[in-house]
């Protein structure tokens, strides 16, 4: 039998009656044919839930315990979601991570999938059963721990199963019904695209479009992975969504594709550190063993011998990184006068590989900006994208300018 994956998101199996809805729609998939591997997210607000109690309990974390905890969420709704395909006569079961078991390595709460044997489910479809329930976003460390994939991570588990078990596709069933040249919620002009890039989407997931965390985009183009992104609202028939695919597959694309936002930032600022050979390394080393992701990184000019260093991170790791630098500076590996947080920044940034043939794009964005009166702290490029740095409360208005001003509200622009 054919298999396919289809992967439910959180306000998908939201609550009892949408997860029937989904089960109905994986019924249909059966009656075509296919053995189908489902994986769920946990039930829509559940997991904030539960990261929200880790938080209250212990601010600076045991990550194996937060784990323990925000994994439970998925283990809910595949439960569920094998009891109501049961109660449809579809013989189902569930799978927790480590019963299959996906095998993590033990960077917790933002593992990494290193292994899905097949066997197990594979021997279970041999005996009649149509459908495996997956429990998303979890696996089971070389040491015996629960470990989750990191915010959104049920869309890797998915890719990573469509893969492992060489499924004809992988549907990724949401609230929206494809991938937008920007977020929905943001502008009402955002256009459904029938197509995007594999490197397109990377870069906007990457950037801050949740739609589809960036590791499943990651692995769905090394492993050549059919992957469509479609709604769990309405009849959910013949909905064509959004197919992400190799640029050649694409016919015609906008030299800019889409327009991300990452609302959590926040900017750091390290006031008179010394410039010396080594200074990088000295400050950026303890905030990656501290676990903080530093993104944007900025050192001003120098004057007699030292120097500023902005970087921004997620907001909800300030306190890891001030941490981090106190201890670096009680230490002695580093000195600075003062350490400033801004936690009222956002990062928007627009994304199109026709950046790499087009000139130009930069420039038309910071007009855009200042057109609006958004003043720019930060910048960043690479080969296809720009981000910047703004003051968050501009945040909604820098999109809906940029999404404007070059026109991804037509197709062809
Ligand atoms: P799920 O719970 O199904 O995993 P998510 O909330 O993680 O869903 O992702 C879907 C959301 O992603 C949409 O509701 C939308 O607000 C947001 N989003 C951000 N950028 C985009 C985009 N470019 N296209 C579509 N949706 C986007
Ligand atoms: N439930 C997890 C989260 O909210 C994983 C997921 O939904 O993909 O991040
Ligand atoms: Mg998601």
């Amino acid at each position: 039998m054919p298999i396919l994956v289809m992967k439910f998101g959180g306000t998908s199996v939201a609550t009892l009656d949408r997860i029937r809805r989904a089960a109905k729609r994986v019924g249909r998939e059966v009656a075509n044919g296919y053995d189908v591997i489902v994986i769920v997210s946990a039930m829509a607000g559940e997991t904030n839930k539960l990261v929200g109690y880790v938080e209250e309990t212990s601010p600076l974390f045991d990550a194996r315990e937060y784990d323990a905890v925000v994994s439970s969420g998925e283990n809910v709704t595949a439960g569920l979601m094998a009891l109501t395909l049961q109660e449809m006569d579809v013989p189902a079961r569930s799978w927790q991570g480590w019963q299959v078991p996906l095998k993590t390595t033990s960077a917790h709460s933002s593992a990494r999938i290193l292994e899905i044997p097949t066997d197990n489910i594979l021997s279970k479809f041999g005996e009649g059963m149509k459908v495996a329930v997956v429990a998303g976003f979890q696996g089971v460390s070389a040491e015996n721990r629960i470990a989750t994939l990191g915010r959104g991570g049920s869309d890797t588990t998915a890719v990573a199963f469509a893969a492992a078990f060489g499924a004809e596709r992988c549907d990724i069933y949401t609230d929206v019904d494809g991938v937008y040249t920007t977020d929905p919620r943001i502008s009402d002009k955002a256009r459904k695209l029938d197509k995007i890039a594999f490197e397109e989407m990377l870069e906007l997931a990457s950037l801050g479009a949740k739609v589809l965390q960036t590791r499943s985009v990651e692995l769905a183009m090394r492993y050549k992975v059919r992957l469509r992104v479609l709604s769990s609202f309405g009849d959910m028939g013949d909905n064509a969504g959004t197919l992400v695919c190799d640029e050649e597959d694409i016919v015609e694309s906008n030299v800019v594709a889409g327009v991300a936002h990452s609302r959590d930032e926040a900017k750091m600022t390290l006031i008179s550190v010394a410039d010396r050979p080594g200074i990088a390394a000295a400050i950026f080393g303890p905030l990656a063993e501290a676990g903080v992701n530093v993104d944007m990184i900025v050192q001003n000019i120098s004057e007699e011998g030292r120097t500023d260093m902005t970087f921004s991170c997620p907001t909800n790791q300030v306190a890891r990184a001030e941490a981090a630098m106190k201890k670096a500076k009680d230490e002695g590996i580093i000195n600075f006068h003062d350490l400033v947080a801004d936690t009222d920044v956002a990062k928007v940034s627009v994304v199109g590989i026709g950046m790499r043939s087009h000139a130009g794009v930069a420039a038309q964005m910071f007009k855009a900006l200042s057109a609006e009166g958004i003043n720019i702290k930060v910048i960043t490029t690479s080969e296809i994208k720009i981000s910047v740095l703004i003051d968050r409360k501009y945040m909604e208005l820098a999109v809906q300018a940029l999404h404007d001003t070059f026109e991804l509200d037509k197709a062809g622009a």
